[in-house]
């Protein structure tokens, strides 16, 4: 046995890493879930179906060239509590090792051959610093790592506050967002064809205002990944 190796069974022995659907211990070949979670995680296997859920919410909204989701975000699922996490206990190592599933599957499916560069839908300044990080930008890190595409949380920036959504229907969501963001250096998207991820997809509202801030921009094109998308 390899030293390396036998110092993760020996810390494990006294800190087991549990997996963050079921909570049983992790092997060490396990990362953030089970084997038995990883393969019964709900997947949308949408990725080359350009008539999926995700892209029927943009339909008459805002051109995307292509959006998936990598599972279903069901109601009271056990699979919901990646996402809760991720966003509010500082789980990052969640949002990144799910990125590098998102990353995989994208990747052999051919979803990403003409992508240019990823970019986290940007939360308010005041969000992050509260919260510490964007969410959306460890998804990216770890589709980037296994895609080599590169990252960009610069040029699309958000800029005015706007209140919890959850109570909001669609029309006032777009309203709400409608001006929130704005392009900081338009030239790095010029030509570019834009990966917008998210964390998951419930009315589209959000995507929809990012993606009409970055069609702004001469011959940009946005497609739309995010980890889960809500389902009822
Ligand atoms: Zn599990």
């Amino acid at each position: 046995m390899m030293i390396k190796e036998f110092i993760i069974d020996f810390i494990r022995l006294f800190f087991p890493v549990t997996c963050s659907v079921c909570h049983k211990n992790l092997s060490k070949n396990e990362g953030v879930l089970c084997s038995s979670c990883y393969f019964n995680m709900p997947r949308t296997r949408f990725h080359n179906d350009e008539n999926n859920a995700v892209c029927q919410l943009f339909w008459g909204r805002v051109k995307i060239e292509k959006a998936t989701a990598l599972f279903y975000y069901f109601k009271h699922s056990k699979y919901q509590s990646l996402i809760h996490q991720l966003k509010y206990k500082g789980k990052t190592d969640v949002g990144q090792e799910l990125g590098k599933m998102l990353g995989g599957e994208l990747l052999r499916s051919g979803f990403l051959k003409d992508i240019d560069v990823l970019v986290p839908v940007p939360l308010h300044p005041k969000k992050e610093k509260k919260r510490g990080y964007n969410q959306s930008f460890y998804i990216c890190k770890g589709i980037s790592e296994v895609s080599g595409i590169p990252i960009d949380s610069n040029t699309l920036v958000r800029n005015v506050y706007t209140e919890t959504q959850t109570k909001r229907n669609r029309n006032d969501r777009y309203c709400n967002v409608k001006d929130a963001f704005s392009n900081k250096h338009s030239e790095n998207f010029s030509s570019k064809h834009i990966l917008l991820i998210d964390d998951v997809v419930t009315t589209g509202a959000t995507l929809e205002s990012c993606s009409n801030k970055i069609l702004e921009i001469a011959n940009s094109k946005v497609s739309i990944a995010s980890l889960a998308v809500a389902s009822n």
